[in-house]
């Protein structure tokens, strides 16, 4: 299978620390490099990845909170100064269009690369991103300004060769492309062997669902049904459900909630506030309501499977 990862390059909320980085990650698809959110200091820590810049061609904004998207600007400038010459594609609100186009005029003049806005509206479901083996669908979350939710979700891929019954029943090389496609095999004898005893089963499709920022949605799980990895802001421990509340974010306890409702393959838990010397108490908090979760953790990768 071809690697489907989240690299973490930030798991932080608003306020600095020093244990966290603002929000970003990575998601690394079939070679393909998406990021999500580009807090201040993403540039460096895309440096620790060591993920080569010119692999980055979409980035996607959850929201215009700086947590997650000071570093934006930055990174647009050092692509500029590293001699980049690919397109760059932006998916944000449409409201950040006129700011980031006036950010570039002021300090990113001479750009070799284009930069290509996406407005996305973050009040429905849509597919905002579509290639031949994935698409990058958005939807709505519960927050103080509008912001939305990626789904990265695998297209279904093709059944694989069985090579001992293409053997078996003499199938020429000429017809592995058409078997490959579906096609059966008739036999110089006219007897049809039909695809399904000459073929595997495909790969399962994989998906990863990113939550942040949000309340608790009641109906979230109706969206992320399913998917192999969510990862689900949580912001807050129970200690603090009145603020998540008031603040428009979540608890762990809420985060592993939405992952049960809508019964994901595993829960990753992140944009800690600054308040949480370790984040223990979540994790554990989070595991009473869903066992299979884990803490985002900066430099860390996680194999979506
Ligand atoms: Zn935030
Ligand atoms: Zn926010």
């Amino acid at each position: 299978m071809q690697p489907f990862r989240i690299h973490v390059l930030g798991c932080g909320s608003a306020l600095p620390t020093l244990r966290h980085n603002p929000t970003s990650q990575i998601v690394e698809l079939r070679g393909k490099m998406f990021m999500i959110d580009c807090g201040e200091g993403t540039q460096l820590q895309l440096r620790r990845s060591r993920i080569r810049f010119t692999k980055l061609g979409h980035v996607f904004l959850s929201h215009l909170h700086g947590d997650h998207c000071f570093g934006l600007i930055g990174m647009i400038s050092t692509f500029g100064m590293l001699g980049r010459t690919a397109p760059l594609h932006i998916y944000a609100h449409h409201d950040f269009e006129p700011v980031l186009r006036s950010m570039m005029d002021f300090f990113c003049t001479g750009l070799e690369y284009e930069v290509v806005f996406h407005p996305t509206d973050c009040g429905r479901e849509e597919i905002i991103y579509e290639d031949r083996s994935m698409t990058v669908t958005a939807f709505p979350l519960d927050h103080r300004i509008p912001c939305c939710g990626f789904l990265f979700r695998e297209k279904p891929s093709r059944r694989h060769i069985n090579r001992n019954m293409i053997d078996f029943y003499k199938v020429p090389l000429s017809q592995i492309n058409n078997i490959r496609e579906g096609m059966d095999w008739v036999m110089p004898d006219g007897t049809v062997i039909p695809n399904e005893r000459l073929t595997l089963p495909p790969d399962p499709v994989r998906s990863y669902a990113y939550c942040s920022d949000t309340r608790y949605m009641p109906e979230l799980h109706n969206i992320v049904n399913g998917v192999s990895m969510l990862y689900h802001e949580s912001t807050y421990g129970d200690d603090n459900e009145a603020n998540a509340c008031k603040y428009y974010h979540s608890t762990a306890a809420q985060a592993a909630r939405v992952a049960c409702e809508a019964k994901v393959g595993k829960l990753l838990l992140g944009h800690y506030s600054a308040r949480y010397d370790n984040e223990n108490l979540l994790l554990k908090e989070a595991r009473a309501v869903f066992p299979d979760t884990q803490l985002a953790m900066e430099n860390n990768i996680y194999d979506i499977v």
